[in-house]
């Protein structure tokens, strides 16, 4: 551990990550709260994580003492993706805990946060007593300094509720009401309680106030060989389909200096340094970051990289560091389904980038595409290999092909993007065109093709786009053994067995039906979403964020 915990308090806290050990401390937002939890002088934090699948008794204790979650006072999960929903059931159900807020008295106040629950908590709105939705920096602090002002005062449970949901960007779920329409759509939300009902989420304004880098280091961890260092929140370029970009808007950045000093840390520890964020090549100062890195003799590993926004200079520091594989992500096959989505880089940037990298040593490139788009005809899709086919051409060093790897995925519409209303495609065309892709891959050598299946692109999209009707699904598939595409199968076009999965997913939402998610202030103005919804449909771009003049989405 790379600080030092309090070492006790009377307020007991396990912090939860819905998956296993490797996986949950591979997140940096997990680890940021286990810290700011652990050192509070009041709070004795512990973990606790997913049993493995080859536990035999599958028990859910926590990872420090082995206590029972039910012993706790407060249990908060940290929830960074809609698919560990239904973990979030096994851990209550294997703790002996009714995972319905409604079937509970008394035991531990259930907490949730995390970027799913900021996008839209709904699906799961029946399981917690209280939601701290955006980031966590300032507002968890808060929560306890609530907490524990109105515990130390007496305050019974409904009271410390109470308090704490005074906090700026708590939400308490048990104040609404909601009201569904014939056809399945939302009629109404009734609030009950102080002020309007809706819930601002919380931003960080300054990131160097706060540094997020590894606090933990697991080398059972996915990525366990880094040291991660968080680099920047949001992004600037507004890709239509992508949640991080409106999210977290607007973009920020922290300082190099500060950058410098994390990676300097880290460099302590681990030889590669891992910089996290939704696209790394456009951070102010990274070629000379990473050549910093690299003259102490690391490894420095960014995220993600748009492939125009690629320097000469970032792609020799790469290459002189030994880093082995750099990912960029064109997206889409044509210059005409990158204008859809708001991708601003064409096929010679694209091609330059492949050059650079290659040139200056770069040995192996990951290359993320989308498919099942709006819009998308066969023509963009065979584009995917047009493009494969010319990269892999330049990809080339002493006449030898790099490796390529190509990572296939389903679109699915995401709250809080101008894509948000878009029905997910049938999964058979989407099968067919992965058929069509693998096969025409599958004939370069040198390139590997990843592929996310159509069947967990639907699920992750029932899941981000559901209402609070979902968590009788997500308590049926548990009880079902976990099997979630039976469930859902079995439900699909089935009335009697409550609301069609397809409703959530393949449905266009109207621009003027009541959306889960509406009563979170994201500071993004809904008709904003929508003109960027209708510009995609005209093949039209909008220039990336300059946050010193525009005010046009709200966010600054
Ligand atoms: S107001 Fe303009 S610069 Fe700021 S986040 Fe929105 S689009 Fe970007």
């Amino acid at each position: 551990m790379l600080f030092r915990p309090s070492g006790g308090g009377d307020l007991a806290v396990c912090l939860v990550y819905p998956n296993t050990y490797p996986v949950g401390m591979a997140n940096l937002g997990f680890q940021a709260v286990f810290e700011i939890l652990a050192r509070h002088p009041r709070v004795r934090c512990e973990r606790a994580f997913l049993p493995d699948r080859d536990d035999p008794e599958r028990t859910v204790v926590s990872l420090e003492s082995g206590r029972p979650l039910r012993d706790f006072e407060i249990v908060a999960f940290s929830v960074s993706f809609e698919t560990d929903y239904l973990h979030i059931v096994d851990i209550l159900t294997g703790a002996g805990i009714a995972p319905r807020r409604d079937d509970r008295h008394g035991g531990p106040l259930l907490l949730a946060g995390g970027p799913a629950t900021f996008l839209n908590p709904e699906p799961i709105a029946d399981f917690f007593d209280l939601f701290l939705i955006g980031e966590g920096e300032e507002m968890v602090p808060e929560f306890l300094a609530r907490y524990l002002a109105a515990r130390d005062g007496g305050g019974g449970r409904e009271g410390v509720l109470d308090a704490a949901a005074e906090v700026e960007g708590a939400y308490r779920p048990d104040r609404y009401a909601i009201g569904y329409a014939d056809d399945g759509t939302i009629q109404s939300v009734a609030y009950r309680g102080p002020g309007a009902g809706v819930v601002k989420r919380r931003l960080v304004a300054d990131l160097d106030r706060f540094t997020t880098a590894s606090k933990v280091l697991a080398p059972e961890a996915v990525f366990g060989g880094m040291y991660l260092v968080e680099a920047s929140r949001g992004c600037e370029w507004g890709c239509r389909f992508c949640a991080a970009g409106y999210m977290y808007r607007p973009i920020r950045n922290r300082s190099l200096g500060v950058l410098r000093a994390a990676a300097e840390e880290g460099l302590g520890v681990r030889e590669t340094i891992g910089l996290v964020g939704a696209e790394m090549a456009s951070l102010p100062g990274i070629a000379e970051l990473c050549e910093a890195v690299t003259d102490r003799g690391g490894r420095p590993s960014p995220s993600s990289l748009k492939a125009d926004v690629i320097s000469r200079r970032l792609a020799a520091a790469l290459g002189r560091s030994r880093t082995q594989s750099v990912t960029v992500a064109p997206e889409a096959g044509s210059e005409r389904m990158r204008r859809v989505i708001n991708k601003n880089l064409t096929e010679p940037e694209i091609l330059r980038a492949a050059d650079w990298l290659v040139g200056a040593g770069v040995q192996a490139m990951k290359l993320y595409f989308m498919i099942g788009l709006p819009t998308e005809t066969h023509e963009d899709v065979a584009a995917i290999v047009a493009l494969t086919k010319k990269i892999r051409a330049r990809f080339q060093h002493d006449g030898r092909v790099q490796r390529l790897t190509l990572s296939i995925n389903p679109f699915g519409p995401k709250p809080w993007t101008p894509l948000q209303w878009e029905p997910m495609e049938d999964l058979k065309s989407l099968k067919a065109k992965i058929a069509y892709l693998r096969a025409e891959i599958g004939r370069l050598p040198n390139v590997t093709c990843d592929v996310e299946s159509p069947r967990e692109a639907y699920w992750a999209t029932l899941l981000s786009r559901g209402d609070r009707r979902v968590a009788s699904l997500l308590l049926a598939i548990h009880a079902a053994g976990g099997d979630w595409w039976s469930v859902i199968r079995a439900r699909r076009h089935d009335p009697a067995g409550g609301v069609d999965p397809d409703f959530y997913v393949r449905r266009s939402y109207a621009f003027d039906e009541i959306l889960p998610w509406d009563f979170i202030d994201h500071a993004l103005h809904k008709r904003f979403l929508w003109v960027e919804r209708e510009r995609a449909y005209d093949e039209r771009q909008t220039m990336p964020c300059d946050v010193t003049t525009c005010r046009v989405c709200g966010a600054c």
